[in-house]
C-alpha cells in the first residue's frame, strides 16, 4: 500500500473512531491479495487502491457504528459477502468475533477463504450457499447473534433472508446507500411479517468521500413463521412488500 493509501485508511478509520495502526499490515496484505486475485477472476469492480481502501475497507468498517458488532464470541453471518465485505475488514479489527461470510458464488468464497487463512483470521468460517437454504437448515436457523449485509438487496428482501437466521433478540445490521421512505416503509412491514422490528435507522456520510450511507437495524422480537424464507429466488422475485 502506498503512503497515500495508508493515510486514507488511517483518516477513514479515525473518523469512525477506530485506531487501525496495529492492523495496517493486514489491510495491506488484503489489498495485495484482492488486486492479485482480481487480475485473474472478476471479484470486484473496484480496482484502484484508493477505491478499495475507501469503498471496501472504510465502508465495511462503518458497519461498526452503533456498536452492534462489539462483543467477544458474537456469531455474525454476512449474507452476500462477495469478495469478503464487510467480513474481512471487520474480522481484522474484531478478531474476537466469529464471522460466517456467505455467498452463493463459489469463486468468491474461495477468495474469502484464501484471504482469511493468509491473514490468520481464525474466527472466519466462509460458506458457499444461499441464505434461503441456510434459513431452512436447523443447523443455521435461529442460531446467529447478528446478520450483516452490505449492498445485497432491498430491505424487505433482507428482512426475509436475515431474520430466520437470528436468535431471538438478535440483530440484522443492513448497510445500504441512501434509503427511500418507500423502501423503509416496506422494510418495516416486512420485518413485522418475519418476527422483526426496525429499531434504528442511522443515516451518515462515509469518511473522506462523503457518500451517503444508512445502517438499518432490525431486531428479532418474535419467532419467524415457518413459511419464511420462501424458496430460492422467491424473496427477490416477489418481495414481501
Ligand atoms: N457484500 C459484498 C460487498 O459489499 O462488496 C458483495 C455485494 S454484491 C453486490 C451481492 C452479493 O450477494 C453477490 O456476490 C451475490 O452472489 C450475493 N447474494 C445475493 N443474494 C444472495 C443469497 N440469497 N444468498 C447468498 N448470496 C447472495
Amino acid at each position: 500500500m502506498t503512503p497515500e493509501g495508508q493515510a486514507l485508511l488511517r483518516q477513514g478509520a479515525t473518523e469512525l473512531g477506530l485506531d487501525v495502526e496495529d492492523q495496517l499490515p493486514q489491510f495491506e496484505q488484503l489489498l495485495d491479495l484482492l488486486v492479485e486475485a482480481n487480475s485473474r477472476v472478476n471479484l470486484t469492480a473496484l480496482k484502484t487502491e484508493s477505491d478499495i481502501v475507501l469503498k471496501h475497507f472504510v465502508d465495511s468498517l462503518s458497519c461498526l457504528r452503533g456498536g452492534h458488532l462489539d462483543g467477544a464470541g458474537l456469531r455474525v453471518l454476512d449474507i452476500g459477502t462477495g469478495a469478503g465485505f464487510p467480513t474481512l475488514p471487520l474480522a481484522i479489527v474484531r478478531p474476537e468475533v466469529a464471522f460466517t461470510p456467505l455467498d452463493s458464488i463459489r469463486k468468491k468464497i474461495d477468495f474469502v477463504r484464501t484471504a482469511a487463512e493468509a491473514l490468520n483470521l481464525t474466527g472466519v468460517t466462509p460458506l458457499v450457499g444461499r441464505a434461503e437454504t441456510l434459513g431452512r437448515d436447523p443447523e443455521h436457523r435461529d442460531t446467529y447473534d447478528r446478520v450483516v449485509c452490505r449492498a445485497v438487496a432491498a430491505l424487505p428482501i433482507l428482512a426475509e433472508l436475515g431474520l430466520p437466521l437470528l436468535k431471538p433478540g438478535g440483530l440484522l445490521v443492513a448497510q445500504k446507500g441512501p434509503i427511500s421512505e418507500e423502501e423503509l416503509h416496506a422494510g418495516r412491514r416486512a420485518a413485522g411479517e418475519v418476527g422483526g422490528r426496525v429499531t434504528e435507522v442511522d443515516a451518515f456520510t462515509l469518511p473522506v468521500l462523503g457518500d451517503a450511507r444508512t445502517l438499518v437495524v432490525i431486531e428479532k422480537v418474535g419467532p419467524t413463521p415457518k413459511k419464511y424464507p420462501r424458496r430460492e429466488g422467491v424473496p427477490n422475485q416477489q418481495p414481501l412488500f
